[in-house]
């Protein structure tokens, strides 16, 4: 049921119901997660997001990218139910469904670069971990390349990919061998030489060509490099326009698989269905989860046809492409179809504008960047330094939140803007008001 007003606060913050869930979970629940502020869901709809005491909240993080389609969209509860009261499971690894090939059709024609194969997986580390094992075994070379800033998932493989926060590998090594790590272009933080984006795309293939292939690997022994095309958990970061295409002729050039992760930046959420391509590139193999079905779990590689090949047997998942995911899938592409995408697109657009505005009158805002709704806000100490403010970042989260709105950090000092494709013109400008006062509360407090 959509809700007359968003946000609408009906008492301090956390209410009573939401103090007694905290405290159950924090009783029973793995002491590993990272939960910034105190919101309890009880029911959603759209952008709108209730918590168990009735507050209701302007939902700009749909739960990490992934509610693509917005809480509770009726034609993906409706896809949900049908295919429930069908059957629930049977696995797609030993028996036949026609939906999951229904959905692998779909994602194929999305795609471009000639014909694919599809693999269905539960997340998007899952999608990385087959992602590895292919591009191995397709090869047969060992190493992967893949960025500093970037994560792919928490896995062994997906997490000895990625290189964001040394937290999400402290006391688990040995990691997986094999795996090198090169300089994602940042264009915002590239040392002062670098001063244009195109000397900040070149500087990082140089790294890749000149000192990987050179001094650590033989190009010959390289099976692939995992990119995401806009680094998300890292910050938001958007490479510059040479970096992309540079890559795919670099892997073109030694016979290297390109991976595009588009786990958080897939599915519509930049404008296009994929986000690489702004950049008019190609891949081998893309990965894909988050905003696929709609927030059910699914993850899905897909490939050129060629390399997905492997023998019956080499890879399978119990659960991977489950049919309820799978119907809820086709049901979101059908909607992106429909317009979410160009939704996507002009919000976006019209986001980034405003989040740019308040940017230029703002000395905490160090940049703003973005493509479609993934669009990222770097809080700083001052804008003359850049000097990164976590701990701003940090509380303006936690202010936003008492004021009624729910969004999330990523990277060291960013916020991250990553709402549901279905998001209006009128809820993006109410986000920005309410960041804005966020901020300056969050600023005040600090005596920043
Ligand atoms: N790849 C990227 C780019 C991501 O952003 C994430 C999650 O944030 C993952 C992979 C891991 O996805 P999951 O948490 O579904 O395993």
């Amino acid at each position: 049921m959509p809700y007359a007003k968003v946000p609408e606060l009906k008492m301090p913050l956390p209410g009573p119901k939401a103090k007694a869930a905290i405290a159950a979970d924090h009783e029973y629940i793995s002491t590993s997660y990272t939960r910034g502020y105190p919101f309890v869901m009880a029911r959603g709809s759209g952008l709108a997001a209730e918590d168990i005491d009735g507050n209701v909240f302007l939902d700009l993080t749909a739960g990490i990218a992934v509610n693509a389609t917005g809480h509770a969209h009726p034609r993906i509860v409706e896809a949900v139910r049908r295919a429930a009261e069908q059957f629930m499971h049977m696995s797609g690894t030993d028996f036949y469904y026609p939906v999951q090939a229904e959905l692998a059709k779909m994602l194929a024609a999305r795609t471009q670069g000639g014909p694919r194969r599809v693999f269905f997986a539960n997340s998007g580390a899952e999608a990385n971990e087959c992602a590895m094992k292919l591009a191995r075994w397709y090869t047969k070379r060992p190493y992967l390349i893949s960025f500093r800033g970037s994560f792919h998932g928490r896995t062994f493989g997906a997490m000895s990919l990625g290189c964001s926060k040394a937290i999400h590998r402290n006391h688990y090594a040995p990691l997986v061998p094999s795996v090198l790590h090169a300089n994602y272009p940042y264009a915002f933080r590239a040392a002062p030489h670098l001063d244009t984006p195109e000397k900040v795309g070149l500087d990082a293939l140089d790294y890749i060509e000149n000192t990987i292939l050179k001094r650590e690997v033989q190009a010959e022994e390289v099976a692939g490099i995992f990119v995401e095309p806009i680094q998300g958990e890292g910050g938001y970061v958007v490479p510059p326009d040479n970096f992309l295409p540079g890559l795919r002729k670099l892997c073109d050039k030694h016979g290297i698989l390109l991976i595009f992760d588009e786990v958080q930046s897939g599915m519509g959420r930049t404008g296009k269905f994929w986000a690489h391509e702004h950049w008019g590139v190609q891949a081998d193999i893309i990965t894909s989860a988050k905003g696929i079905a709609s927030g059910l779990p699914l993850g899905a590689v897909i490939a050129r046809k060629e390399i997905m090949t492997w023998p019956p047997g080499s890879h399978a998942s119990t659960f991977g492409g489950n049919p309820v995911a799978c119907a809820a899938a086709v049901e979101t592409l059908k909607l992106l179809d429909e317009g979410l995408i160009q939704n996507a697109a002009d919000v976006g657009k019209h986001l980034l504008e405003k989040l740019k505005a308040l940017a230029a009158t703002s000395n905490h805002i160090g940049e703003v960047r973005g493509k479609g709704l993934m669009v990222g806000v770097e809080i700083v100490k001052s804008k003359a330094g850049k000097e990164k403010d976590g701990e701003l970042r940090n509380l303006v989260e936690d202010t936003a939140f008492h004021r009624g709105m729910l969004i999330l950090g990523c990277g060291e000092n960013t916020i991250r803007f990553c709402p549901s494709l279905t998001i209006s013109k009128a809820e993006a400008e109410k986000g920005v008001e309410l960041f804005a006062l966020a901020l300056q509360d969050a600023a005040k407090k600090l005596g920043r």
